[in-house]
């Protein structure tokens, strides 16, 4: 099976403290994995690090075998701060400016319309959005580029039970679209049900990586580390 995603010793150090350290995991393509850990267990910086947003200090990362920050753009598409879409337009002229200035192909802006289920609502302000809706709109955006690698933090914070039921089904179909996802959260709960692997931080350090059926007896503790307690 293909890796699509490979963590190597990732580590980032800000002056003398480190936030990540040591941090290696494999995703296979195709697959989806949770990346799961308190408030500032250092989930987003992981993720810049993957992006190449973020240096690491020390370690490396591939996406499809390419080397982050190489030459070759990567291919992944992310939302992992929230995009700069425009209140009083509707979700299809946001997803469409950024389809212009990304110079993706048009169509694709009915497709992930599509994709994440707001076809029916596309001509409606984006301010008329509920939060679910809006993380929604923000999963077009990272999909309007066809990915193979979808990285999503923290999508489902603060959004209510039906808009999360939601997005973890959309996570279900972005992944049997062959594409491979990273999803963060710090409520390991809330995403155990769509992963297929789990990497689970805690300070910086991986206290798991792996298949999730591999967690059983863990689970219990990890639950009561993961939780906003
Ligand atoms: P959250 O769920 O709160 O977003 P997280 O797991 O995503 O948390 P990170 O945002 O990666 O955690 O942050 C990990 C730690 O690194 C935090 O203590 C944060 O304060 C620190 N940190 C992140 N970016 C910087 C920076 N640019 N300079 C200094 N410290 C930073």
């Amino acid at each position: 099976m293909t890796t699509a995603i490979e963590a190597d010793g990732l580590t980032k150090r800000y002056g003398r403290r480190t936030v990540v350290d040591h941090v290696s995991f494999d995703v296979p393509a195709g697959t989806v994995c949770g990346l799961v850990g308190p408030n500032g267990a250092g989930k987003t910086t992981v993720m810049s690090m993957l992006l190449g947003l973020v240096r690491p200090t020390e370690g490396h990362a591939r996406l499809l075998g390419q080397p982050v920050g190489g030459r070759r753009a990567n291919p992944v598409g992310a939302l992992i701060e929230a995009p700069a879409f425009h209140a009083a337009l509707s979700g299809r002229a946001n997803l469409t400016q950024l389809a212009i200035l990304g110079r993706h192909d048009r169509r694709a802006v009915e497709a992930t319309l599509e994709t994440v289920g707001l076809a029916e609502r596309a001509d409606d302000r984006y301010r008329t959005y509920s939060l679910g809706m809006k993380q929604r709109l923000g999963i077009a955006a990272a999909l309007l580029a066809d990915p193979a690698i979808v990285i999503l933090d923290e999508p489902t914070n603060g959004v209510d039970p039906q808009g999360m039921r939601d997005i973890r089904g959309l996570i279900g179909r972005i992944a049997r679209e062959d594409r491979t996802v990273l999803v963060s959260s710090h409520l390991l709960a809330e995403l155990e049900h769509v992963c297929d692997h789990l990497v689970v931080l805690d300070h910086g350090g991986c206290r798991f990586a792996g298949p999730i059926g591999g967690l059983r007896g863990e689970r219990t503790q990890l639950v009561a580390r993961t939780t906003d307690a």
